[in-house]
C-alpha cells in the first residue's frame, strides 16, 4: 500500500494535480503550433491513448497566436512551455490551462511580474520545471549539475513565486539519469507541499527510457512522491501515455486495467502459452477494472497463483483449467481455453464491486 505525500491540489483546466487526485500522466507534441491542423491531429492521438494533460513547446509568437486555435479544438487541458521570451507567456495565459516556465530564463523581475499577473487573473497554475541542463549560472556554478543544484534552483523559483503572492505551483525536477532526479525529488519533498510533476527527462528510445522511468518514477512512486507524470521517450506518442500507465499500474500508485500473471514458460510447458498471453493481453487491454488474471503453463503454480487471481487459467497436456476466484468453471481443450477465460474476465469486469 502506497501512502502518498499530503500534496496541495491545484487544477490544469478540469484535471486536478495533487491533494487525493489521481495520478495523471502527461505527454507533448512535436510539432510547431503554429502548424494547428498537425497539433490538434496529435493530441487527438494522445486523448485517444489515455492522455490527462498535453504541453506544447511555443517557441515564436506564430506558436502562441496558434494556441486559441487549437484550444478550441480539444478537450484536454493545455500547457504551453515557454523559455526566455516572457511575451509568448503572456499570449498564451489568455487561453492556456498552465504555463510551464522558469523564472530564471525569463530575466527581469518586472518581466515575471507579468506573466505572474497574467496567471493569477486567469486562475491558472505555473510549472516550475527545473532542469539539470539549464540550471540558472549561479546554481550551476556552486553545485555543478547536481540534484543539489537542482533543488537549490526550484528553491529559488518558488519563492520568487511566493514573494509575488503566487502559490498555484506545480515542480518538476527533471534530469537525464535516473540517480540525480530520484535524488533532486526526494531531497525537495520534504520542504514545500506543492505538486511534483515526475520525469527522468531525455531518457532515449523506448527500450531505455521505459527502463530508467520504471526504476526512477517508480521509486519515487513507491516512496509517496508523485501528482503527475511524463514519461519522456524518442518515439511514438501513444508510447508514452501506455509505458506511463502501465507503471502507474505496475507500481501499486494506480488500480487501473488487468494486471496479467503469467509464468516464463520451462521445460514443464506442453502448450502455446507464449501465444496465448500475447492474445489475452490484446484482447483484454480495453478493460478499465482492476482485476488480477493468471495465465500458468502447468498446475505447479497455477493452482496457488489462481487463489489470488480474479480469472486464472492452468494448462495441461493439450487442455488445461478457467478458474474464477479460485474455483475450476470448465475443463477445457487447449483451443477453447483462451476464449473461456477472455468470456470470464469481460464477465467480471462489468461486474458491480
Ligand atoms: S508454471 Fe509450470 S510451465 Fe510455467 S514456469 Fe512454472 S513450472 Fe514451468
Amino acid at each position: 500500500m502506497i501512502t502518498r505525500y499530503p500534496t496541495r491540489k491545484i487544477y490544469v483546466g478540469n484535471v486536478a494535480v495533487g491533494g487525493d487526485a489521481p495520478i495523471s500522466v502527461q505527454s507533448m507534441t512535436y510539432s510547431r503550433t503554429s502548424d494547428i491542423a498537425a497539433t490538434v491531429e496529435q493530441i487527438n492521438r494522445l486523448h485517444f491513448a489515455g492522455c490527462d494533460i498535453v504541453r506544447v513547446a511555443v517557441p515564436e509568437e506564430a506558436d502562441a497566436l496558434a494556441l486559441k486555435a487549437i484550444k478550441e479544438q480539444i478537450s484536454l487541458p493545455l500547457v504551453a512551455d515557454i523559455h526566455f521570451n516572457y511575451k509568448l507567456a503572456l499570449i498564451a495565459a489568455e487561453v492556456v490551462d498552465c504555463i510551464r516556465f522558469n523564472p530564471g530564463n525569463i530575466g527581469e523581475k518586472a518581466r515575471i511580474k507579468e506573466i505572474v499577473k497574467a496567471c493569477q487573473e486567469r486562475h491558472i497554475p505555473i510549472r516550475i520545471g527545473v532542469n539539470a541542463g539549464s540550471l540558472e549560472k549561479e546554481f550551476e556554478q556552486r553545485y555543478g549539475q547536481t540534484a543539489q543544484g537542482m533543488v537549490a534552483s526550484a528553491e529559488y523559483n518558488i519563492k520568487f513565486l511566493e514573494d509575488l503572492g503566487f502559490t498555484d505551483i506545480k515542480v518538476s525536477l527533471k534530469a537525464s539519469d535516473v540517480q540525480r532526479t530520484v535524488e533532486a525529488y526526494r531531497l525537495l519533498r520534504p520542504k514545500n507541499d506543492y505538486p511534483f510533476h515526475l520525469g527522468v527527462t531525455e531518457a532515449g528510445t523506448i527500450f531505455h527510457a521505459t527502463i530508467k522511468s520504471a526504476i526512477g518514477l517508480g521509486a519515487l512512486l513507491l516512496d509517496g512522491i508523485g501528482d503527475t507524470m511524463r514519461v519522456s521517450i524518442t518515439g511514438e506518442l501513444e508510447e508514452e501515455i501506455k509505458v506511463g500507465r502501465a507503471i502507474l499500474k505496475d507500481s501499486g500508485a494506480a488500480k487501473e486495467g488487468v494486471n496479467i500473471i503469467s509464468c516464463p514458460t520451462c521445460g514443464r510447458i506442453e502448450a502455446d502459452l507464449v501465444s496465448a498471453v500475447a492474445v489475452i493481453e490484446e484482447r483484454t487491454k480495453h478493460i478499465k477494472k482492476p482485476l488480477d488474471i493468471s495465465v500458468m503453463g502447468c498446475v505447479v503454480n497455477a493452482i496457488g497463483e489462481a487463489k489470488h487471481a480474479d480469472v486464472a487459467i492452468a494448462y495441461g497436456k493439450g487442455a488445461g483449467l478457467v478458474m474464477v476466484k479460485g474455483e475450476v468453471v470448465a475443463r477445457l481443450s487447449e483451443d477453447e481455453l483462451v476464449d473461456r477465460f477472455v468470456t470470464e474476465v469481460e464477465k467480471m469486469a462489468r461486474e458491480e464491486d
